[in-house]
């Protein structure tokens, strides 16, 4: 019989692997990775720079280690570029088809790059994945001053990560605020104040027009004209749902590839979960979702069609510097966000309906068990 076979070994694709096997010892089970097949844990490569933690530090398994975890044939740097769902087979770049009794794409999100002129525009680093990491890691070996274009999530956590690991720090951004999408402007604000108090320059409101070489180092040109000089920039942009095989197969996408709640796609036996999958209308690329839908994949890939559930699933952005805990509202038109100081110099910002119910909130500073109030005062995000 034809293995399942899951395109995919970042986390997403590994969590479907290991509670699948919770389910079912037996039915061979394939994953197909362009990457090295290494276990890790992505959210660790924005907080690994203070700790001096290598790349190899970060791999909890290497491709063998995983094959022999989750009883299953890992095969790694194979980059599948075709899938029949009507032969219910896949393509490798190397031509070989492999055939699949069920297939899950767990492919991730890709980083958006923002045009850039210049000669060094392609210097600029992103860092998606553990090979990323390993480049960047490389690349500021000897970097005194970092450059990152972007103040979200991923961005402001590299900031505080580099500041920790001795270097300085720029970030720019055309928002007015960091974390623009999820916080409202008085944390946000706030949240620039403790960056800024610890060092992180923040350059608000405005974008990176070009990279040029200048001498050994780069110079970031800014759209007003202003110049910053600096040994290394990094692309924290923001991530899209890696769609483009999902869409030459023919499947059904929109902002990421389409899938109900038992996470099945428009073709029979094809499902997909993680940062490339849009559950439901939404696009979820962090953890706590994809660990929900591999846990529910699983016992559906096991005989048991089981519908996905998210509870409320506040993210906790890993800036020590300024910590927050954000679960931001479904939609910032059905209520009114309100502010608490605390006497720790915490801030809570509460979004509350017109009912009084809590539907968002975002915690700077503070205790962990007032994140975990609020988290149970909230709605499940799909009950
Ligand atoms: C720096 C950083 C920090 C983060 N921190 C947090 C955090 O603190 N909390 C949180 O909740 N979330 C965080 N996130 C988001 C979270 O890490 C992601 O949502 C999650 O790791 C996505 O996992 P995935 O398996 O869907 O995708 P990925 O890990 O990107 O895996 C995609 C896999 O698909 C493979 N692939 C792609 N195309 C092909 C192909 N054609 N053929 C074969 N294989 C293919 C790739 O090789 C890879 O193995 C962070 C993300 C980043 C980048």
């Amino acid at each position: 019989m034809a293995p399942i076979v899951i395109l995919g070994s970042g986390l997403a694709g590994y969590t479907v692997a290991r509670e699948f096997r919770k389910l079912d010892a037996a039915t061979p089970l394939t994953v197909v990775t362009r990457d090295d097949g290494a276990v890790y844990s992505k959210p660790m490569l924005s907080n690994a720079l203070a700790g001096g933690r290598s790349a190899a530090a970060l791999a909890s398994a290497d491709a063998a280690g995983a094959a022999a975890q989750f009883n299953a044939t890992v095969r790694a740097h194979r980059e599948v570029t075709a899938i029949d769902t009507g032969a219910r087979s896949v393509t490798l770049a190397n031509g070989e088809r492999l055939e699949y009794s069920q297939l899950v794409l767990a492919l991730g999100a890709d980083p958006i790059r923002v045009p850039l002129a210049g000669d060094a525009a392609d210097a600029v680093m992103q860092v998606n994945d553990l090979a990323d990491y390993a480049r960047f890691l490389a690349a500021i070996e000897h970097a005194t001053h970092v450059t990152i274009l972007g103040a979200g999530l991923i961005g402001c956590e590299f900031a505080n990560d580099l500041l920790a690991s001795g270097r300085r720090v720029d970030v720019i951004d055309p928002a007015p605020w960091p974390l623009g999408r999820l916080v409202p402007e008085r944390v946000g604000r706030a949240m620039a104040a403790k960056l800024g108090a610890a060092g992180v320059n923040l350059r608000l409101g405005t974008t990176a027009a070009a990279v040029e070489r200048a001498g050994t180092r780069l110079r970031v040109q800014l759209a007003g004209g202003e110049a910053i000089d600096t040994d290394a920039v990094l692309s924290a942009i923001g991530l899209r749902p890696r769609t483009q095989l999902a869409q030459t197969t023919g499947l059904t996408v929109n902002r990421g590839i389409v899938v109900d709640r038992q996470l099945r796609t428009s073709a029979p036996g094809v499902f997909a979960l993680g940062d490339c999958a849009e559950v439901e209308g939404q696009v979820l690329p962090f953890v706590m979702p994809l660990m929900n839908a591999a846990r529910a994949l699983a016992k559906t890939l096991a005989g048991q069609p089981t519908d996905v559930r998210y509870p409320a699933m506040p993210v906790v952005v890993k800036t020590p510097a300024a910590p927050l805990a954000v679960s931001p509202p479904a939609t910032w038109a059905q209520g009114n966000w309100h502010f608490e100081e605390g006497a720790d110099g915490s801030l809570a910002a509460t979004f509350v309906d017109a009912q009084g119910g809590l539907l968002g909130f975002a915690l700077l500073g503070g205790a962990p068990a007032t994140r975990q109030a609020l988290t149970r005062r909230l709605p499940a995000v799909l009950d």
